[in-house]
């Protein structure tokens, strides 16, 4: 359903944003990676991804709490793929303590990060969608942009941003041929959260395997991590024509976490 299309996925050399990037690529999108890591590690899965599809796959190193790398990141993807169909705003990062012990730095790179790479990806991007008479901008958000846990107040601010962000996009563009959604995992297992678990475990005293059962089992009723493949799967969902009458909606894939 992307064959001549071309997405950009933030953050895509791990986790979600790889299972998204590959899952694209597979619709046959030409993609453009983006995200930190090895450099050998990076060429190898732009490799795979190029051989996941008929479409090219091509990397941008952008720091998304940077304005100026982001805008280049959208003129370098349309100057050399050819357009931006897709935006997949998913780059993330996590800190987790108290408010009052909450380090100022990792509260500005989180909002950063988090939410106004979102604005600078949007902003760059939407006229190259519009001129297209369509688009699809798919925000990364979580259960966090919907309820909130303690020690985590710079991410849950910010993914309630995203979900604001993605509402207040989706009306501008009610009428363009481009919508904008949001899709709100629960726990996935990733780096992000797999550093969480062993902070936990050392904290706690319990085995790593202990720690990953009580973090699911405090919030996720299915007790199974959602997948990166099934993030992917609604992703792929948003693009294609049978989502083209959803904007500023939020899709909830979280095992039960915000049923409660
Ligand atoms: P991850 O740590 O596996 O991947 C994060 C990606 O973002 C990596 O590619 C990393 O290099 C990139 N990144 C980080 N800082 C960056 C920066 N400044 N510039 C460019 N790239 C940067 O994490 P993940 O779990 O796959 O998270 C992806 C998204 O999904 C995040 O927005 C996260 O908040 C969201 N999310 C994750 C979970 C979860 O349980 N893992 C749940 C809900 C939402």
């Amino acid at each position: 359903i992307l064959a001549n299309k071309t997405a950009i996925v933030t953050g895509s050399t791990s986790g979600i944003g790889l299972g998204v990037a590959r899952a694209l690529a597979a619709e046959g999108a030409n993609v453009m990676l983006n995200g930190f890591g090895d450099a050998a590690a990076i060429e190898q899965i732009r490799k795979d991804i190029a051989a996941t599809g008929p479409g090219k796959a091509a990397y941008h190193p952008a720091d998304m709490s940077k304005p100026a790398e982001i805008a280049d990141l959208v003129a370098r993807t349309a100057a050399t793929l050819g357009s931006v169909d897709v935006v997949v705003n998913n780059a993330g990062i996590q800190h987790v303590a108290p408010v009052e012990d909450f380090p100022v730095e990792r509260w500005d790179a989180i909002i950063a990060i988090n939410l106004s790479s979102s604005f600078h990806t949007i902003r760059a991007a939407l006229p190259l969608m519009k001129k297209a008479g369509w688009g699809r901008i798919i925000n990364i958000a979580s259960t966090h942009g919907l309820v909130a846990s303690g020690h985590k107040t710079a991410y849950v601010a910010a993914k309630h941003g995203v979900l604001g962000l993605t509402k207040a996009v989706a009306i501008e563009c009610a009428n363009t041929g481009v919508t904008c959604n949001a899709i709100c995992p629960g726990w996935v297992l990733t780096p992000l959260v797999q550093k969480q678990i062993e902070a936990r475990a050392a904290e706690q005293k319990i085995s790593v395997e202990q720690a990953r059962n009580t973090l699911l089992g405090e919030k996720q009723p299915q007790l199974q991590f959602t997948t990166p493949e099934q993030l992917a799967a609604l992703a792929v969902f948003l693009c294609s024509p049978a989502a083209a009458n959803m904007q500023g909606s939020q899709l909830v894939s979280d095992g039960g976490w915000t049923a409660q």
